[in-house]
């Protein structure tokens, strides 16, 4: 019944295919093609075969078939058979170039940096459970629980792989490289790096990676960090734990502290700085306690600022050579408790 030398005679025909249409067939297949076409589809039988109605004739009984392994179609009304850009060629009635450029346009993926940078979080947090040194770091940095990894999307840069799985996606180095995720030479940015998305509106605006040898500075992507770490769900409580850093706000969370945020630094740009004032609460400023002073003085500065603005703070003082999250892992939720409730205006 299923005219499989035609598949085979077609398949001889365009063996010539460049690389290029390789790529684009690998991205959208003849099926997916179809069916974004709203072409009705059933399986004929068991195997990879689908049958509908001729969309290339008019037809009432189905016999157009499409078999998805080798990704071909043939008509056993109109005899035209062939591969997508065949398919192409013949329905919107172009030339094979022509077929290709409506297919590359068709198949290119979203160029928003958010939907970018959504891909490149996934990645990471596929990778973390990979890579036991990942995981080692995590630990020794006091987070332990699966499931909280999981909720803030953490993930790992182990280097040299996001190139490849985004580039075979369809993104250009060029892209990639003006996002930051590519560095001059197309090697990825990031190298043995746990990766903090940081979210806006629910959409990823920036990956701050945490270097997990001691050598490489911590960074950020080029471009805007965002507001104050996962504010959507802090905003609504009216005492706020301010911290400096994701393994400190990370960490608090982890003992149930759900109303603590990070800025990420001791300087609040001016999105977090409004989003501290947009009502009336309380912040509890813990800042490190470093031997040079730096986090206890942007603490007293920030205190007035907010003071300026109607906000109640707090200052959190922990004891010397701490941040909150050397503290948190030497202690547990109450010792925290009672700094908090030790703090002063
Ligand atoms: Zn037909």
């Amino acid at each position: 019944m299923l005219a499989t030398f035609s598949y085979v005679d077609f398949q001889r025909q365009n063996c010539a295919v460049g690389e290029d249409v390789e790529k684009l067939k690998q991205r959208l297949s003849l099926l997916d093609y179809l069916r974004q076409q709203n072409w009705a589809v059933r399986a004929a039988g068991h195997g990879p075969e689908f049958v509908g109605l001729c969309p290339l004739h008019p037809e009432t009984r189905p016999s157009f078939y499409v078999n998805a392994r080798k990704n071909l179609f043939y008509c056993h009304g109109c005899g035209q058979g062939g591969d997508l850009i065949r398919f192409v060629q013949l329905s919107r009635h172009l030339s094979f170039r022509e077929s290709l450029a409506y297919l590359e346009q068709q198949s290119a993926p979203p160029t928003d940096p958010a939907a970018i940078l959504e891909q490149a979080a996934t990645f990471y947090q596929q990778q973390l459970h990979c890579y036991a040194e990942a995981l080692r770091y995590l630990e020794q940095r006091g987070l332990r629980d699966p499931a909280l990894i999981k909720e803030l999307r953490i993930g790992y840069a182990p280097g040299g792989s996001l190139r490849r799985h985004l580039t075979a996606q369809g993104y250009s180095c060029d892209l990639l490289q003006r996002l930051g995720l590519l560095n001059s030479q197309d090697h990825d940015a990031f190298h043995r790096r746990v990766i903090f998305p940081c979210c806006q509106g629910g959409r990823i605006v920036n990956l701050y990676g945490r270097s997990i040898a001691a050598a490489f500075a911590h960074r950020f992507l080029p471009g805007s960090r965002g507001g104050l770490y996962a504010w959507e769900s802090v905003r609504q409580f009216p005492t706020v734990i301010l911290v400096e850093g994701l393994f400190d706000f990370a960490v608090l969370w982890q003992m149930g502290f759900r109303h603590a945020t990070c800025s990420l630094g001791t300087h609040l740009n001016a999105e977090q700085f409004q989003q501290l004032c947009d009502r009336p609460r309380t912040v509890y400023l813990t800042f490190d306690v470093d031997a040079n002073g730096s986090g206890q003085k942007a603490s007293q500065q920030l205190a007035q600022r907010l003071c300026a603005q109607g906000i109640a703070t707090r200052r959190v003082l922990l004891p010397d050579g701490h941040d909150p999250n050397s503290f948190a892992q030497g202690g547990d939720a109450r010792q925290f408790q009672s700094l908090l409730e030790a703090a002063q205006p």
